[in-house]
This record gives C-alpha cells, structure tokens and sequence, in this order.
C-alpha cells in the first residue's frame, strides 16, 4: 500500500465528526489543488482528535505543504457533558475539563505527520489576529454557533489568497440536518463575489478565491 492509502485508512480509525467520503473530498480538493504548487501554508480552524488533519495532512506531505491545525482542545458547546457529542473518554481527570489535545498529538504522531501538521492550542480568533502568513488552502470547521462561526468567516478568510480554497464543512442547506451558521457563511462567501463554487461532498463545501 502507499503512503497516503495508509494515511487514509488510518484517518478512518480517528474519533471525530468527518464522514470518509467528505474526508475523501477533503484531501482530493487539497490534493488536485496544489498540485505542483509545493511549499504552501494551509490552515484548518477546529482540530479536535486530528482526523481532518490527517486528509488534508496526507494531500499536505505530498505537497511539502504545511497544514496548521488550530483548536483550543477544550471542545464547542455540542462537546459537553449533557450535549449530544460528549465523550467522557476525552475528559481531563486532573481538572474535569475535555482536553483533546493529547489524542491530537498521539493521531498525528502516530500517522508520522509531526512535520507537516504543526498544532495551534488557542482560541481561534487571538491566533488569526497575530497570524500574518497568507494561507493557500483554510478549512473552517471551529464553533459551530452564530457569533464564533462568522467571526471566523470574518478573521481567517481574508487570508485566503487569490487562487486558493476555502473549504467549509457542516454545511446544511436544509435546517432538519443541522445548525444554520456555517451554511450562512458559505452563502456569504459567495454572495461575497470573492469566493466560486469548486466542489461539495455531502455536508463540504470546497470553494476558491476569485478576487
Ligand atoms: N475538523 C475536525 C473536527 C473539529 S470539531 C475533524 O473533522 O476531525 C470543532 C472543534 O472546534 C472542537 O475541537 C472545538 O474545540 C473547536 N473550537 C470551537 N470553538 C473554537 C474557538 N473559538 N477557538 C478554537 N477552537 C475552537
Ligand atoms: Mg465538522
């Protein structure tokens, strides 16, 4: 098997949010993307246990590219005990806090990607305002809720560069399937005029910057 079927395989086994087909999608867009394009800075806002990290880390390595894997660790609203998406797995015993940063570090560890995804531990919005380096690819799938979702949009996708993608996941154009703001989002990025339409896979939008 080559490398990036191993990496792929492996992101299969990674606990998180992303089904394969549009972790599929997600290292293809990157993939056809960059292709010659080595040595980019690409970025993705919400790194939970390191699955998306790994697609999009996978298409990275193959492009001496750089994919930053900004979270917190300390999950969104929908991660906490009583929600729907708790894992008492991921609590913290020393203080009672989810902390996933410890599994992030074993899944890339683990996929040998130490190189070529570098992890980001902060809110996302303190990072964006010191973060000054212009990104060839950025992936949003950070909060969830209004205020952070599009104070995101606003922070990380000025950084996008001309020709690059912006990728959006949990875009649900029907509200039965799911929260409204990153679907809010991806329409203003293309009500924007800056942002087309590339590709979509289920609940992925894959998006590039025309001007
Ligand atoms: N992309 C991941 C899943 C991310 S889940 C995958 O597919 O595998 C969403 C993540 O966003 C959570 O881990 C949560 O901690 C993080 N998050 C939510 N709000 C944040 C904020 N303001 N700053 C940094 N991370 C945030
Ligand atoms: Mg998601």
């Amino acid at each position: 098997m080559s490398r990036s079927d191993d990496l792929l395989e492996f992101a299969d086994t990674v606990k998180g949010f992303m089904p394969r087909d549009e972790g599929l999608a997600l290292y293809r867009g990157a993939l056809e993307h960059a292709g010659g394009d080595a040595g980019g800075t690409w970025l993705e806002v919400g790194a939970w246990c390191g699955k998306s990290a790994v697609y999009l880390g996978a298409a990275a390595e193959q492009n001496n590219a750089v994919l930053y894997s900004l979270d917190h660790h300390h999950g969104s609203e929908e991660n906490q005990e009583g929600w729907e998406h708790f894992d008492y797995t991921l609590v913290d015993p020393v203080d009672g806090r989810l902390n996933t940063l410890p599994t992030w570090q074993r899944t890339i560890a683990e996929a040998a990607l130490e190189s070529t995804v570098i992890g980001l531990v902060g809110p996302s919005l303190v990072v964006a305002a010191h973060f000054a380096q212009p990104l060839d690819i950025l992936f949003i799938d950070g909060g969830h809720g209004a205020e952070i979702a599009w104070a995101d949009y606003e922070a990380w996708t000025p950084k996008v560069v001309v020709g690059g993608l912006l990728m959006i996941h949990d875009v649900f154009v029907n509200p039965v399937d799911g929260g409204r703001p990153p679907y809010e989002i991806y329409l203003a990025a293309l009500e924007s005029g800056t942002f087309v339409d590339l590709a979509s896979e289920g609940s992925l939008r894959v998006l590039t910057r025309v001007g």
